[in-house]
């Protein structure tokens, strides 16, 4: 298996994030990124530093001038004389509020949904170092086969066209999934964070190119809420291309194996030419996030099950925060790929 990462993901490394009424430690610390390369080397046939992407292939999925904000904001923030040591929001545009303006706090709710996205110096660089990460990885899949897997860091499945949202700034997956279809055909994603794909379903949401799948959390009871519940199922070309599978806190190996078999049969029927998995590890019953109960033998029988389609796979990192367990249960996963 192909490893591909890029070193700068670690640029990015703000302390806290605010919620619950309280500054916590930010769930996403550059920690992960020394973790997953430590592990996943473990099971590398290569390990490939990916080259730094322009804008084309971000501009495929996301706005302009969202890229362009994004790219400015720290920059912007840090002349503010007493502007706080990261960039955090605290306003946003909700129901009926349909106009940008033009100063910088009102301008960062615009382009975020929440407090989880706090940037710091390096965050332009490391978001842009993890989506080359996984532009890199489907480049090598198109020419060498898979299965490759991409460290990306921040990870990307929350993010949308014009959003930074859930940690997540660049969507890893989506500018892999859209390569991939752009040369292939039709590509399908599978998204095992515990958490919904909502940015991911949203850009793929009426192409016909692209069948987005998640297995998570029900919205109604955890992050990112509003999206990812079974009756969503894309629209126009994309008319039942979604496929969600939202499940109950305290799920555990034998249903969510059950939900990824339905899951895998949609995907097969679609006849994709290759198969993306978003790789959230979050729903381990070790992590941080405390919502699903998965072993890491369920993680190696998802990779298992996903093999068993016989496609070319790319392995996409999304969440899954420190904790002892953290290097098995990747480590578990990317083994299945290999059994
Ligand atoms: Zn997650």
């Amino acid at each position: 298996m192909l490893v591909v990462h890029h070193p700068d993901q670690a640029l990015h490394d703000p302390e806290h994030v605010f919620r619950m009424g309280r500054f916590l430690p930010q769930p996403d610390r550059a920690e992960r990124y020394r973790v997953f390369l430590a592990q996943s080397r473990k099971h590398a046939s290569g390990v490939v530093e990916a080259p730094l992407c322009g804008l084309a292939p971000i501009h495929a999925i996301h706005d302009e001038d969202y890229v362009d904000f994004f790219r400015n904001v720290w920059d912007r923030w840090s002349a503010i004389p007493d502007a706080g040591p990261q960039v955090i929001p605290s306003v946003h545009p909700t129901h009926r509020m349909r106009r940008k303006p033009k100063d910088l706090l009102g301008e960062l709710g615009w382009y975020s949904n929440s407090t989880s996205c706090p940037i710091g110096p390096g965050s332009y660089q490391a978001a842009l170092a993890s989506a080359s990460s996984a532009l890199h990885a489907a480049e090598l899949l198109l020419d060498r086969g898979g299965p490759v897997y991409a460290l990306c860091r921040p990870p990307g499945h929350h993010a949308y066209r014009d959003l930074m949202s859930g940690v997540c700034f660049f969507n890893n997956a989506a500018i892999a999934a859209h390569r991939l279809a752009s040369k292939l055909g039709r590509v399908a994603i599978v998204d095992i964070d515990v958490h919904h794909g909502n940015g991911t379903q949203d850009i793929f949401w009426s192409r016909g190119d692209v069948l987005f799948a998640s297995l998570h959390v029900d919205p109604d009871f955890g992050p990112p809420y509003y999206a990812g519940h079974a009756d969503e199922t894309g629209e126009g070309a994309g008319k039942g291309l979604t496929l969600n599978k939202p499940m109950a806190i305290g799920t555990g190996d034998r249903d969510y194996l059950a939900a990824l078999d339905e899951t895998l049969g949609a995907v097969g029927a679609f006849g994709p030419a290759a198969i993306v998995i978003s790789a959230g590890l979050d729903a381990s019953a070790t992590d941080p996030v405390q919502t699903f109960k998965l072993s890491n033998e369920c993680f190696a029988e998802i990779a298992r099950r996903v093999t068993g389609l016989g496609l070319p796979t790319l392995i996409v990192q999304e969440g899954g925060y420190l904790n002892d367990n953290l290097a098995a249960c990747l480590g578990a996963f990317l083994r299945g790929f290999q059994d």
